[in-house]
């Protein structure tokens, strides 16, 4: 394994990369960078990037690159130069692929990158039948059987933000957008693939050996 271990994760929704992320972040206690929640954090901060984002985040559009690009370089800045790096939701598209890669080869930062992988078909059933905790709000993989939270025993009922339409669009963006970005790093044999439809301890043991190798 090399001294310092960067990862890149991708994944369609629902393909489980928040739970591996998790997972590999407890294993190998690493530095977070979650694109959404960062943008989110921005935005609640009143911060000069959130306030640019907000409005672009409302609309459910993507924040322009060269703010992504602010927000992570000065992210990078504060870690410590021998911590682990996770990054999640970044790269979403080509060029911001290019661009992030220029910033990560300027930072002396090299990364190993990894792709969940199901279906279009299955990313929208797996967003359609996620389910949130009716007092607590936390949100419960299709994967989760008991129909009760595990922190407060509230009732699991289905999401809203499940129509099938918002998550057919949500598979959309992520075949038109990022899978030519994993594409692009597939013809440079820069990305790996890992079987997504496998249990989730299955999953991170396959993340696992590639981390190995
Ligand atoms: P997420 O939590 O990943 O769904 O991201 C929430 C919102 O943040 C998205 O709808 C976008 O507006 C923005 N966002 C997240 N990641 C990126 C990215 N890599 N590039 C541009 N905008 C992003």
């Amino acid at each position: 394994m090399p001294e310092r271990l960067n990862l890149v994760l991708f994944g369609p929704y629902g393909a489980g990369k928040g739970t591996q992320a998790q997972i590999l972040r407890e294993k190998f206690n690493m530095a977070y960078f979650d694109t959404g929640t960062v943008l989110r954090q921005n935005v609640e901060d009143k911060t000069e990037l959130g306030l640019k984002a907000k409005e672009i985040m409302d609309r459910g559009d993507l924040v322009p690159n060269e703010l992504i690009m602010e927000i992570i370089s000065s992210w990078i800045k504060t870690v410590p130069s021998d911590k682990n790096i996770l990054f999640d939701g970044i790269p979403r598209f080509l060029e911001q692929a290019k661009t992030f890669d220029e910033v990560l080869e300027k930072n002396h930062i090299n990364v190993l990158r990894i792709f969940i992988e199901i279906s279009k078909e299955e990313s929208i059933r797996r967003q359609v039948e996620r389910r949130v905790c009716q007092k607590c709000q936390k949100i419960f993989p299709f994967t989760y059987k008991t129909n009760s939270c595990d922190v407060d025993q509230g009732e699991l009922v289905l999401r809203k933000e499940n129509d099938p339409v918002i998550a057919t669009k949500r598979a959309d963006i992520f075949e038109s957008q990022t899978i030519p970005v994993i594409n692009y790093y597939k013809d440079k044999d820069l990305i790996l693939s890992v079987d997504g439809l496998k249990s989730i301890e299955s999953v991170t043991s396959e993340i696992l050996q590639v981390i190995q190798k």
